[in-house]
């Protein structure tokens, strides 16, 4: 953190920071990270965080984006302090700082067409100037009227420079910029009106955005100048690319934070990736959230783009999983296990908690999102009547595999006890007995035991199912294969 953002410049709790976004869509993984890094910001210094919805773009905004963006933000955990602010509701404010421009003299009305302004600035561009309006109604004391808007009398000369969080010292020339429109001609305030009037009346500190922002960044400090407000903290961090490096899309396997939702990822996975997707602190990937708000100062946010990876998305979704104690994971899981879709055990099935326990237990290590935790302990926890076995397994299963699970059935049964050393010694004997590999019983048991020849420890999958469920499931197997056509077991 430099100078300008370091928090001694702050008593605890004078820091604010906010999220303001556009609802023209869902929240996506770059907004998101912005949101995050705000966030942070402000628990960190035990600040506030405000939450502001720019819905001034009546044609553009939805009122399903402003819920869904909201809904992400607490599927997040990013709580924002008091209501979230729309501006929608707030127009007779920015009316009100457009009348205080006109009457210091800071903003005039101009009466240019958009044709007008095209023309000026293609004359600039012809001029090898850079394209502006050329201010032509600034000096003529123009009052409201249809089709007027109110612009800024931007200084004509000099630098606008400040500090960015991320970018280091930028600078402007005035010269550069237009008299820039603060109210259009149907009323509505403009992005960065709003904006500064808003980030003013909030007190904001510190604005953390994307950097396709920063060439608004001097435009809004010409406005903090024209209220004689003091100007916040800048910080523009980098796009996220793609692993092309190009810009990111749906193609690069994208998606919107409620579609992660539904795809199994985390809150806290999610919140470590997007953070360290633009942040570093060493060589360290995996943070909890309570890590995070202690570790992150604003600083070592990184001035280069980096690129979306799904996969490592994915592992650290895997590593995240890992962390959890079966308590803690199970309320997570729950809407995975009990519905309808491909990845809930049976529908409507009333699960049995314990069972469901000890499946995370054998299985958090192995699966990297929770739709997929779900899915690996669907066949512990399908009755045998019910269980699905995959393409060509029970087919797989010839006359030996049939007569070692046959044998293991009633050895099995026999057992005074069910606990996993038991279980171990009474397969390692058999195999032993018979001079056989543990492969040679283990893939049949998988096959029997979950359809499917992949899984985890074996043994652990009996222990886990229990004696009745472990012997009903060996003898459907064996009831099914021996009805197949090619096996004769
Ligand atoms: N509404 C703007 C956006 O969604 C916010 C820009 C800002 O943070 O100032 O891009």
């Amino acid at each position: 953190m430099n100078a300008a953002t370091s928090p001694t410049l702050f008593t605890r709790g004078s820091l604010v920071t906010r999220f303001a976004p556009s609802p023209t869509g869902h929240l996506h993984i770059g907004g998101a990270r912005t949101a995050v890094f705000c966030w942070l910001l402000a628990r960190r210094y035990g600040g506030r965080f405000v939450l502001r919805i720019e819905d001034t773009d009546r044609e553009r905004s939805r009122q399903e984006y402003t819920d869904s963006i909201l809904a992400s933000m607490r599927r997040l955990k990013l709580d924002w302090d008091g209501d979230p602010i729309f501006q929608k509701d707030r127009f007779a404010v920015y009316d009100a700082a457009v009348e205080r421009l006109l009457a210091s003299g800071h903003a005039y009305w101009c009466a240019c067409s958009p044709e007008t302004v095209e023309a000026a600035r293609e004359k600039a561009r012809s001029e090898g100037k850079k394209p502006r309006y050329d201010g032509r109604c600034r000096n003529l004391g123009l009052g409201p009227g249809p089709g007027r808007t109110v612009r800024l009398a931007a200084p004509a000369e000099g630098r606008i420079e400040f500090d960015d969080m991320v970018k280091g010292r930028l600078a402007f020339e005035a010269s550069e910029l237009d008299d820039m429109v603060l109210r259009r001609a149907d009323g509505s305030p403009t992005y960065n009106f709003s904006v500064v009037v808003d980030d003013a009346a909030m007190n904001i500190t510190h604005v953390l955005r994307g950097d396709d922002h920063v060439n608004n960044t001097p435009r809004q400090i010409l406005l903090y100048r024209a209220f004689g407000a003091e100007p916040p903290v800048f910080g523009h961090v980098p796009m996220i690319l793609g692993p092309d490096r190009q810009k990111l899309s749906k193609r690069h396997g994208a998606k919107s934070v409620m579609e992660y939702d539904k795809d199994g990822f985390l809150p806290d996975a999610l919140v470590n990736y997007l953070v360290r997707l633009g942040w570093s602190c060493g060589d360290r990937e995996i943070f909890e959230r309570d890590e995070l708000v202690s570790l992150f100062d604003g600083g070592n946010l990184n001035r280069s783009p980096a690129a979306f990876d799904p996969q490592k998305l994915l592992w650290v979704n895997a590593e995240h999983m890992r962390r959890y104690t079966p308590e803690a994971l199970l309320p997570e899981l729950r809407p995975f296990l009990n519905t309808d879709g491909e990845s809930g055990p049976q529908a409507g099935a009333t699960v049995d908690r314990k069972l469901v326990l000890a499946c995370i237990g054998m299985l958090q290590g192995r699966a990297r999102t929770l739709k997929d935790l779900a899915e690996q302990m669907r066949p512990v926890l399908t009755p045998a009547d019910d269980l699905v076995y995959a393409e060509g397994a029970l087919e797989s299963l010839g006359p030996d595999d049939c007569a070692h699970l046959a044998e293991l059935r009633d050895r099995l049964a026999a057992l005074e006890a069910f606990d996993r050393d038991t279980l171990h010694a009474a397969v390692q004997a058999y195999v032993e007995e018979k001079g056989l590999k543990f492969k040679a019983v283990g893939l049949p048991l998988r096959v029997a035991l979950l359809g499917a020849v992949n899984g985890p420890d074996i043994v652990q999958v009996m222990q886990t199912a229990g004696r009745e469920d472990t012997l009903a499931k060996l003898d459907r197997a064996l009831k099914l294969a021996a009805g197949g056509v090619q096996n004769q077991c």
